[in-house]
């Protein structure tokens, strides 16, 4: 049920601003964008905020050019809604929002989600926010049409990886249906988010495999990407979102680990889990999060010590796990 406190804030303010996430990914992305729609549907003002450049893969969705980087000194909202984003540093800069508006709302589907607005609808059992926002939308009788059931599908497709992971339902397959009987064309979308790549990230992907370790009887695998290694190849931050997965789908491997080194400094974690691992809690050590399958953090240290630091956190999961 989606609190009526949510419904009346989403109805009784005149100015919105919709952030989502660092290192934006379809979800958070389709969701805000679904969202701003609707929205702006009902006469309200609403304004997009992402630090980071969203990835090309993404540019089809209608929208996406609205995002802004940054908040300007005169911008003023009178409800802030941060969606698909569990804490207030995976705002990065735009975490001052919480100050600047006189309410805010976080809609979200994290296990670790930090609670940390006025209002808050966390649904844990949501396979994507996507699917949350879509409840909300159809409660707020704002129209779903061609736009918004697109961002609505894109978000569930990419958080579900195509429909694959353990966090897809039944409620995942109604909604979707829902989305198609609305429009959405599945080939279409699949063909632009997965088949779509550019040569130079194909080639990215290449290093890294080539990267790849693996331990404890093939139970663990590693991938790792250094900055040279995006240089060389003139690939950009987001084209490494699913790269993990290479390592995760080695038969036998139940934990597997993708890090790499960040533009801004610092190191960027991914986790996966295949069966019984819950890697929210090895990123929650290291003030990360995420889901029981899919978490990841950022570390300070530099590439050596943050793969050192990784792997004694894994090497105690690992020598607890039963063979
Ligand atoms: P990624 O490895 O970036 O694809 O992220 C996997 C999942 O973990 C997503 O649900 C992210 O929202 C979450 N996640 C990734 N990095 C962080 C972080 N630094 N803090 C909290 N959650 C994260
Ligand atoms: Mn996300
Ligand atoms: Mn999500």
């Amino acid at each position: 049920m989606i609190p009526l406190e949510l419904t009346k804030a989403l109805k009784d303010g005149n100015r919105y601003a919709v952030l989502i996430h660092i290192s934006p990914d379809g979800d958070a992305i389709g969701s805000s964008l679904a969202l701003a729609h609707t929205l702006i549907s009902l006469g309200k003002k609403v304004d997009l905020f992402c630090q980071d450049t969203l990835p090309d893969s993404y540019e089809f969705l209608d929208g996406v050019k609205l995002f802004k980087r940054s908040l300007q000194p005169e911008d003023w909202y009178d409800t802030s809604v941060i969606v698909d984003c569990s804490d207030l540093e995976r705002l990065g800069s735009l975490s001052v929002i919480i100050k600047s508006s006189a309410k805010s709302l976080n809609i979200d589907h994290h296990i670790t989600n930090s609670y940390f607005a006025d209002i808050n609808y966390v649904d844990i059992n949501a396979a994507a926010t996507a699917e949350i926002i879509y409840e909300i939308i159809s409660e707020l009788a704002g129209t779903i049409g061609l736009s918004v059931a697109e961002a609505l599908y894109t978000g569930i497709l990419t958080d579900t990886g195509n429909f694959s992971f353990s966090n897809v339902t039944s409620r995942t397959h109604r909604i979707t249906a829902d989305l198609i009987t609305r429009g959405v064309n599945p080939e279409k979308i699949s063909i632009l988010v997965y088949k779509n790549h550019s040569l130079n990230k194909i080639k990215l992907w290449g290093r890294a495999i080539d990267s790849l370790e693996t331990d404890y009887a093939g139970k663990f695998a590693m991938i790792t990407i250094t900055s040279d290694m995006f240089e060389n190849n003139s690939a950009k931050e987001f084209d490494v979102e699913g790269v993990v997965n290479f390592a995760l789908d080695i038969k036998g491997v139940e934990l597997a680990v993708l890090i790499r080194e960040m533009i801004t400094g610092g190191v960027k974690v991914s986790l996966r889990s295949k069966n019984f691992i819950d890697v929210s809690r090895l990123a929650a050590q290291f003030g990360g999060g995420g889901h029981k399958k899919a978490a990841g953090c950022i570390m300070k240290e530099g590439i050596e010590q943050s793969k050192a630091i990784i792997k004694t956190a894994v090497a105690k999961i690992m020598n607890n796990m039963k063979t």
